[in-house]
């Protein structure tokens, strides 16, 4: 035998472990199959994937018709493939997929699979106000990256199933307030008291250099050791958190007492912006990402006790989570650091608040001052202020006309070049991945 790789020894040794089927599953996530699944629902033509749009409705198809090419068996309404559920008056759709476990002893018990498929079609208020109004965001890395990689694992699975039961649940509404995820432990395909962990993949598509968050190690005791082992297989540098909260679709699981796990590799500049392509996704990274979420699922769907639930009650999210969205929100925005009351009869905008340290303070704008135009542009609404504040870059200055008392001043407010700090931001937001 001499120079035989010990790795094709044991795929010649009858019963001598799992490595050889395991090898085949794994070798069915590629990276080119992730591309093209990306590069299909990230595409212009599925406009940015608003839940309840008729492009949502199409990538859901495309979703389903994978999945029943898989062999799985559809765990939606009336055993179709969709589950339906309404906000606004718009109808919207989780497509879910069952992988029936391969131990009669075990199948009744289920491990959930979840990435949100929608997105937040032309921008605008959808994206939070990062992305502009009108402009398709396609959402490569927000969820195109972790919808491709579920589909990729129903493939792997469904090529040899563990012991439990697997459904692959791709939601919708999840950047309309986690609606798909809510609607599925309110229905499940099948019952959350049999539903022994969930794993959610959100935005897995930017990893350089092998970075992966993991969130959700405190939700059981089992968590670590298993998520260590998964990482180390695929020589990933983990950052990891204890919370079984993130703003994403782990939540409602958590909530349900179930363990579950939020993969993210974070966000960044194109982050709920029309930049969100497919070409700028490491694919090879989500294909060591979807590697890794293979080897943890296998390892808790094939062992032979179920995996305890903790509580954990805290959000869990990268150390640089805060510092990134803000970034991302000053963006290349300025902010004047104010808060605004209801506009007066006679327009222009009441100051209620001037926060420390910033542009609008170190001006010497004062709280009761009405804010009447930024250059030429007149202040009627608080519309007007943030887009006459649109037009300023950081490192400029802008001339405020302000009525103080009886008097009408005008102030030159200068904008520092570097990104604004948390006191100067009129309010920090957060938002769903
Ligand atoms: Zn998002």
């Amino acid at each position: 035998m001499g120079t035989m790789p010990f790795d094709l020894l044991l795929l010649l040794l009858p019963g001598a472990g799992r490595l050889p089927g395991d090898a085949a599953s794994l070798a069915t996530i590629k990276a080119s199959e992730l591309r093209a699944h990306v590069e299909f629902l990230a595409s212009d033509e599925l406009e940015g994937r608003e839940a309840g749009s008729e492009a949502e409705g199409v990538a859901a198809a495309y979703l389903a018709s994978r999945l029943h090419a898989f062999g799985l068996k559809p765990g939606g309404d009336e055993g179709g493939w969709l589950q339906h559920f309404r906000q606004g008056g718009r109808v919207m759709r989780n497509v879910v997929g069952i992988l029936e476990g391969s131990d009669p002893r075990r199948r009744s018990e289920v491990v959930v699979l979840g990435a949100h498929f929608d997105h937040v079609g032309r921008g605008g208020a959808q994206s939070g106000g990062m992305g502009p109004k009108g402009e398709i965001h396609n959402g490569a890395d927000d969820n195109a990256s972790g919808t491709a990689a579920l589909l990729e694992l129903a493939e792997a699975f469904a090529s040899a199933p563990p012991a439990r039961t697997l459904v692959f649940a791709h939601f919708s509404g999840e950047e309309k307030g986690l609606l798909g995820s809510k609607h599925y432990v309110e229905s499940p395909a099948l019952p959350l008291e049999s539903t022994v962990a969930m794993v959610n993949l959100d935005m897995i598509g930017r990893s350089r250099e092998s970075y992966l968050f993991v969130g959700g190690l405190g939700t059981s005791p089992g968590w670590p050791a298993i998520v260590a082992r998964a990482g180390e297989s695929e020589k990933l540098a983990l950052e990891t958190a204890e919370g079984g909260r993130a703003p994403s679709d782990n939540t409602p699981f958590y909530e349900k007492g179930i363990p579950c796990l939020f993969l993210f590799t974070n966000i960044h500049e194109d982050y709920h912006g029309p930049g969100d392509d497919a070409e700028k996704l490491d694919y090879a990274g989500i294909e060591r990402i979807g590697r890794a979420a293979w080897r943890l699922v296998a390892e808790v769907a094939n062992a032979e006790g179920r995996l305890p639930f903790k509580e954990a009650d805290s959000t869990a999210l990268p150390a640089d989570f805060g510092k990134r969205m803000r970034e991302r929100m000053g963006g290349n925005r300025v902010r004047l650091g104010v808060r605004t009351g209801e506009p007066g009869p006679e327009g222009g905008l009441p100051v209620e608040e001037v926060f420390e340290g910033s542009p609008a303070a170190s001006a010497g704008i004062l709280d009761g001052d009405l804010l009447l135009a930024i250059g030429d542009a007149p202040l009627r609404t608080r519309a007007e202020l943030m887009a006459a504040l649109g037009k300023v870059k950081r490192g400029e200055s802008a001339r405020l006309r302000i009525r103080r008392g009886v008097e009408e001043i005008s102030v030159e407010v200068r904008f520092p070049a570097e990104a604004p700090s948390r006191s100067s931001e009129s309010r920090p937001a957060r938002r769903d991945p």
